[in-house]
């Protein structure tokens, strides 16, 4: 028989807390990954970290080293090399609101978004956000590549030794498994963490 003093859970209410509500008390840890091969790529990749953090609902938790990497799917010196960094932020806006974001950000540095690998004065990916898993192939989380890129895995592991990638294990053991990897440390350059 049922207990006529537990009032059932009213679902209308229940589906009107909508994921955006929920993330505003409770922030959520992402990783994105910059990369620059065009103009003066230190002040770009500072430049979005910058923007980043002028995000309302975005705080930045960590900025990583610069590492340097040869683009790869152009004929070699035809392009200029990358330098790429990963960011670690904690933030209340929902995983689609924080791709428009970083799309806005790459907007605002005249990327031109012509060929697929072409240069770019910035490209702003999300690798992770919390532990979700989606194969949306407007925003695939985590990143459907990151995995296999040392020039994500390489500055990440460099700020979060113990991270893991949702799905693929932990990024040491990527890393390790990936062998000589082609990024070199660019220890001349910084990236300051906004104040
Ligand atoms: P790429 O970063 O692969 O070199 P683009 O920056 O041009 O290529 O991104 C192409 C599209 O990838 C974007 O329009 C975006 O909707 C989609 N996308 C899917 N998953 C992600 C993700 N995790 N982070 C950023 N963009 C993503
Ligand atoms: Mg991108």
């Amino acid at each position: 028989m049922s207990d006529p003093t537990v009032q059932p859970v009213p679902t209308a209410v229940v589906e009107q807390v909508d994921a955006a509500d929920v993330t505003l008390s409770n922030p959520k840890r992402a990783v994105i990954a910059l990369g620059s091969n065009l103009g003066n790529r230190l002040e770009t990749l500072q430049g979005a970290v910058d923007l980043l953090e002028d995000t309302p609902g975005v705080r930045v938790r960590a900025v990583s080293p610069v590492y340097e990497t040869e683009p790869w799917g152009v004929e070699p010196g035809t392009q200029p090399s990358y330098f790429n960094a990963v960011v670690l932020v904690r933030t209340t806006l929902p995983p689609a609101s924080l791709l428009e974001r970083g799309q806005a950000i790459e907007e605002a540095f005249d990327r031109v978004r012509e060929e697929r690998w072409g240069p770019r004065t910035i490209d702003v990916d999300i690798v992770a956000y919390a532990d979700v898993v989606s194969d949306d192939p407007l925003l695939t989380l985590p990143h459907p590549r990151a995995h296999e890129r040392a020039f994500v895995l390489a500055p990440w592991h460099d700020v979060e030794p113990e991270a893991r990638l949702p799905g693929r294990g932990g990024i040491a053991e990527l890393l390790d498994r990936m062998g000589p990897t082609g990024v070199d440390p660019r220890e001349d350059l910084e990236l300051r963490l906004p104040e």
